[in-house]
């Protein structure tokens, strides 16, 4: 799971994933109860509510990060990106909605692997997008015109991909960074990295 060493954004972070999780299970075990002959049980967590569910979850958080983030929701690149982050919320939700459904994550196809394993492993994705939320956001412009330096510093990940090994220990204005992000899509969990963002876990560290 994603982690920056954030005090802001490390506990959304985690609760998202706990949520996440929460819902997930709670649909897959839904799912294999099959007592759908129990008048009133039947669907009561049906494919379209944790669709829901989950969209609304997502929607809130990346929301919430968005804001605390710092950046002026109200700025035309950010409503743009905004408006993206709820396209790919609603068809993601739509497409693990429908997995789910399925039978993906049912006992009988993990051969007795914990249910949670794979569907948490797909999960950490939508972490990683929170992650892309809030580093844009830092970046972006700004309601209250701040201006700051950020550092770019490599996480745990054993592995780091070229652009970001690259940019490791750079200090630069949020200006510069956030250009490379327009021209490049080059920030922490980017899809302008060379590993596309799915395993970054870099982060922005301000420097004040
Ligand atoms: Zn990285």
């Amino acid at each position: 799971m994603l982690q920056t060493n954030d005090p802001i954004f490390d506990p959304i972070s985690r609760q998202y994933h706990a949520d996440m999780l929460a819902l997930a299970t709670a649909a897959i075990n839904a799912r294999t109860e099959r007592r759908p002959k129990v008048a009133g049980r039947s669907g009561r967590f049906s494919q379209s509510t944790y669709r829901q569910a989950q969209a609304e979850l997502a929607t809130a958080t990346t929301h919430a990060t968005l804001l605390l983030s710092g950046a002026d929701m109200s700025h035309s690149f950010v409503k743009e990106f905004w408006k993206e982050q709820q396209r790919i919320i609603n068809a993601s939700s739509w497409k693990i909605a429908r997995d789910v459904a399925n039978g993906r994550y049912s006992f009988d196809k993990l051969k007795n692997r914990p249910v949670t394993e794979l569907v948490e492993a797909r999960l950490d994705l939508w972490t990683h997008s929170l992650g892309r939320v809030w580093h844009l956001g830092l970046i972006a412009p700004s309601a209250k015109k701040f201006t700051y330096q950020l550092q770019w510093l490599i996480g745990k990940t054993e592995k780091h991909c070229n652009t970001c090994l690259g940019n490791n220990g750079r200090i630069k204005s949020k200006q510069f960074w956030f250009q490379l992000a327009i021209k490049k899509k080059i920030y922490p969990q980017g899809p302008g990295l060379e590993c596309g963002g799915w395993r970054c876990d870099c982060r922005f560290k301000k420097v004040i």
